[in-house]
C-alpha cells in the first residue's frame, strides 16, 4: 500500500525536553509547529493507557490548530511499584511538574516497599506512545520501550524528568549522565519513532 507522506506537523506538547527530542528525531523536510507558534495549554489526560493519552493529546491539539498533530505520552514503569508512576509520571512532580520532587517520591516509595532496594536490581522501563492524528490521514500509532533499572543515586543533569535515576540495560550511566545524542539513539521515544518513520 502506498503510504502518504506528512510534510507539516504540529508537536502537541508543552514539555520542552520532549519537544527538543522529537524535533531532533523528525526528518528535516518536515515543517514543524509547536506550542511556541500556537499558545495552547495541554488537555486533561483521562486515558487509562499511554496510547489512550497520546490519542487524547493529538486529537485535542489537531482540533485546536487544524493541523496534523503528533503527540506522545510517556512515562516510567517500576516493576516493584506495580508499574508506577506509569501514566502518572508527570503528575508525580506536583502542580509545578518539579522533577526533583517526582524523583524523591520514587525513592520514598521504594524505601517503603523494600529497605534493601539500593542493593538490588530494580527493574524499570520508559514507555512512549506516539499518535499522529489530523485532517486527511489515517491515525498512526506506535509504542516504544527501553528496559533498564533504577539507580540508587541521582546522577547527571542532562535530559529531563527521571533521566538522572534511570540506567538503561547493559549500560553503567544514567540517561542524565549520557550525552543527549547517546540517549536519543536508544530511548523509548526513538523506539516508537522507528515504527512511524515510513510516514514522514
Ligand atoms: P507526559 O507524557 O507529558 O504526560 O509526561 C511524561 C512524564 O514522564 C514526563 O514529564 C517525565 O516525568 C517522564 N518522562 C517521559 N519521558 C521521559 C524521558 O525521556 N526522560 C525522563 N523522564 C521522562
Amino acid at each position: 500500500m502506498l503510504k502518504k507522506k506528512i510534510y507539516e506537523l504540529f508537536i502537541g506538547s508543552n514539555n520542552k525536553g520532549k519537544v527538543r527530542e522529537i524535533k531532533d528525531l523528525l526528518p528535516k523536510n518536515v515543517k514543524i509547529y509547536t506550542t511556541d507558534n500556537f499558545k495552547l495549554s495541554s488537555p486533561r489526560e483521562t486515558g487509562k493507557t499511554f496510547l489512550d493519552n497520546s490519542l487524547i493529546k493529538s486529537r485535542y491539539f489537531s482540533k485546536k490548530t487544524g493541523k496534523i498533530c503528533m503527540a506522545d505520552d510517556s512515562g516510567l514503569e517500576i516493576d516493584i511499584l506495580k508499574k508506577a508512576p506509569g501514566i502518572h509520571s508527570a503528575r508525580w512532580g506536583g502542580k509545578k511538574r518539579d522533577f526533583n520532587l517526582a524523583i524523591k517520591r520514587v525513592y520514598k516509595k521504594l524505601d517503603l516497599i523494600d529497605k534493601q532496594w539500593k542493593n538490588k536490581y530494580i527493574k524499570a522501563r520508559f514507555v512512549c506512545a506516539i499518535t499522529i492524528y489530523g485532517p486527511g490521514i489515517k491515525t498512526i500509532k506506535a509504542l516504544g520501550k527501553v528496559e533498564g533499572r533504577i539507580s540508587p543515586k541521582k546522577k547527571g543533569s542532562n535530559g529531563f524528568g527521571y533521566d538522572p535515576i534511570f540506567i538503561p540495560k547493559n549500560k553503567k550511566k544514567t540517561f542524565g549522565e549520557m550525552k543527549l545524542f547517546q540517549k536519543y539513539k536508544i530511548d523509548h521515544r526513538y523506539q516508537a519513532f522507528k515504527k512511524i518513520k515510513k510516514f514522514l
